[in-house]
């Protein structure tokens, strides 16, 4: 192939990627890119082309895209409103056709970067609506920099909204404070091992050390908070470990049906069945909408094997 670079675009996390003016490629990818780090998929991945051709079929086909800034963060707090207005069309469907389904959002689409206030404004309108609907709101987490600003959107929600839970990631030192500091509220929590590219300082970077807190946060909030009605989501598709909570909390008389077991949309779908057959209530998280291709892109980066499974799930 051919061709002549127009731009190069790099981000220490997350989309968008900022254009530089002069960028330096290595074997290892562009300097100032987190996506060169194994965390996010390395060397072999560190690198994405698109074709301005490419850009332009997808905006011609209705997708607001340009390079580098296709993403989940927000430019205007106008999109904030087409956003919200999208999740409350939603919840009417969920509402009318009985699916007994929940949402998921992340604060940074409904504007939590541009304007707390606003975005918590928003938050609050969804979850009167998801009440109505019998749904559940759920916050997603992103990266530690929108950790407090989370919390605090979910502690003042939950205060008034019972039907919303947040997100919380084992791999960042300072969730088992941020579980007891929720507990008053018997909050409902989706925990998970944690996808952004975080610092040793603040994090768990080796897998066993991320395990191992992802466990003492399970088995601890179920134990502490037993008869209460909080919810527990093990938003996960480490199978050995869910089994490994379930006999945890076993001893402490706890059934595996007083939490609930979160995958992903066809990752693990054998295990699924499998756990659900077994006694587990177990979910499914269906991505969806403008900003799936990076979401996917980071589960992509997440586990190579994954590029082998989607391409053979795409061919006839
Ligand atoms: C419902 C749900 C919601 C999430 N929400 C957030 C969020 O808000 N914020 C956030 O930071 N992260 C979120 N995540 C992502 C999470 O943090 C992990 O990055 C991701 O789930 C991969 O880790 P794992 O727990 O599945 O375990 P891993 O240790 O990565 O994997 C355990 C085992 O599961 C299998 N496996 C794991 N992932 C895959 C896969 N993609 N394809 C095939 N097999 C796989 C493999 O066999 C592997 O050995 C969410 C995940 C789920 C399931």
């Amino acid at each position: 192939m051919t061709g002549t670079v127009l731009q190069v675009n790099v981000s220490r996390g997350g989309i968008p990627k900022r254009a530089i003016p002069l960028g330096e490629l290595t074997a290892a990818g562009v300097i100032g890119d987190a996506w060169r780090y194994p965390f996010h998929g390395g060397a072999r991945k560190a690198i994405l082309l698109v074709t301005v051709e490419g850009i332009d079929e997808l905006v011609s086909q209705g997708f607001p895209l340009f390079a580098g800034a296709l993403g989940e963060n927000l430019t205007t707090i106008d999109d904030a409103d087409r956003v919200a207005a999208h999740y409350h069309l939603v919840l009417d469907e969920i509402a009318t056709r009985g699916l007994g389904a929940e949402i998921s959002v992340k604060p940074t689409q409904l504007g939590l970067d541009l304007d707390a206030d606003a975005c918590y404004g928003l938050l609050a309108r969804l979850a009167e609506r998801t009440a109505a609907a019998q749904s559940y709101l759920w916050l997603d987490m992103e990266g530690s920099a929108y950790t407090e600003p989370t919390i605090q959107l979910y502690e003042r929600l939950r205060a008034e909204h019972p039907r919303t839970g947040i997100c919380l990631q084992a791999y960042l030192r300072r969730t088992a404070a941020d579980v007891e500091r929720l507990r008053p509220l018997d909050p409902a929590i989706r925990l998970v091992k944690g996808a952004y590219d975080e610092p040793e300082k603040i994090a768990w970077r080796d897998r066993r050390a991320v395990d191992a807190s992802f466990t003492a946060l399970a088995v601890e909030f179920l134990t502490g908070s037993k008869g209460r009605p909080i919810r527990l989501g093990l938003g996960t598709h480490d199978v050995a470990l869910i089994e490994l909570i379930a006999e945890q909390v076993a001893a402490a008389g706890i059934a595996r049906d007083a939490f609930e077991v979160e995958m992903l949309y066809g990752i693990r779908t054998r295990e699924q069945y499998r756990l659900a057959r077994g006694g587990y209530r177990v979910q499914t998280l269906i991505a969806y909408g403008d900003a799936w291709y990076p979401w996917y892109m980071r589960r992509l980066a997440e586990r190579p094997a994954n590029v082998a499974f989607a391409i053979r799930s795409m061919l006839p």
